[in-house]
């Protein structure tokens, strides 16, 4: 790469699913997008191999070489030491362990890259290109199957110490409330997530309650997720509104810390439960203009995102953007 370039960056999102690469502008626009099955289950090495051949046909599709990219942008759930370039754990990867991602592909494409946790890629894609432009401090949150968060402040992404801030989904919210996925109780992502939702609307469903969430999901309750409870709401079911309340109400008291914590100009709401609109974000404003202090929650806006699933992939290139320019302003 010539100094100064600022070719596309090549960013991917690694999902348990699929596997998005897509090469993105300077100016955040998708230039070229290629997608596989992750097949999670077929262990590392196949999962690497796959993703270097979205890699490759992204670079293709936009008629680039990998020479002209200026880096390599990895965005992944879990536990990252963004710092070395490792995959310590993933929930969606459950055989990688330490994994050093960052290291096989610049080993294998000769271009320098970088890894940023899925959430907080996309907390930096809304800020520089979505519902956060223009705001200099600013909280996001991803309501899907779980709840991930990042953290900006003064423009910049919240890292912590080892670049694993923003877990907001693992706040505890209620201190006997049921068991999180991380092994803690009372998280809320056990309380507010698509996983809770639908597990409580099952939970009273099995207690005999009536609904018609059961028809929607032509009683087979194990079919039923968060999009069923939604849509029931929608059309006025009491159960469904009620799950969906409960849920909505927890988040605010997550978002009242928040609030409370970091004063925050916006909060950004993404995730598969956004859809929800609001439905789930008006009693969680409720509850963050009762909880918070009166100040910071007269101050914040609550809104839903903008980038929908491309978030973590524009995110992804900002991040490699940042980190290319941080690496040729220090050499
Ligand atoms: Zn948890």
């Amino acid at each position: 790469m010539q100094e100064g370039s600022r070719g596309p960056v090549l960013a991917v999102d690694l999902g348990g699913t699929k596997i998005i690469a897509a090469a993105v502008l300077p100016s955040g626009k998708i230039v070229s997008r290629n997608y596989c099955l992750t097949l999670a289950d077929e262990g590392p090495e196949a999962v690497i191999n796959r993703l270097l051949s979205a890699v490759n046909g992204a670079t293709a599709k936009a008629k680039l070489k990998t020479s002209e990219l200026t880096g390599i942008g990895i965005a992944a759930a879990g536990i990252l030491d963004t710092e070395k370039g490792i995959i310590t754990t993933s929930p969606n990867l459950p055989d990688w362990h330490d994994v050093p991602l960052g290291d096989i592909l610049a080993d294998r494409l000769g271009v320098a890259t970088y890894l940023i946790n899925d959430a907080s890629a996309a907390a930096l894609g809304e800020h520089r290109f979505g519902a956060g432009k223009r705001v200099d401090n600013l909280v996001y949150l991803t309501v899907s199957t779980g709840i991930g968060g990042g953290i900006i402040t003064n423009g910049k992404l919240y890292s912590g110490a080892n670049g694993c801030a923003g877990e907001i989904g693992h706040m505890t919210i209620e201190a006997h409330g049921p068991q999180c996925n991380c092994g803690n109780f009372g998280c809320l992502e056990a309380l507010a997530s698509g996983t809770a939702v639908a597990r409580e609307a099952v939970r009273r469903l099995n207690q005999g309650e009536t609904s018609s969430i059961a028809q929607l999901a032509e009683a087979r309750l194990e079919t039923i997720t968060a999009e069923t409870v939604a849509l029931a709401a929608r059309q006025g079911d009491h159960l469904a509104c009620d799950v969906v309340t409960k849920a909505a109400n927890y988040l605010g008291i997550g978002l009242a810390n928040l609030v409370n914590i970091f004063n925050p100009e916006l909060i950004v709401i993404g995730g598969g439960l956004s859809k929800m609109g609001d439905m789930l974000l008006e009693p969680a404003r409720k509850v963050v203009k009762e909880r918070a202090f009166q100040l910071p929650a007269r101050t914040v806006r609550i809104v839903r995102a903008r980038l929908g699933s491309n978030a973590g992939i524009v995110g992804a290139a900002v991040h490699t953007f940042e980190q290319q320019l941080d690496r040729n302003t220090e050499a």
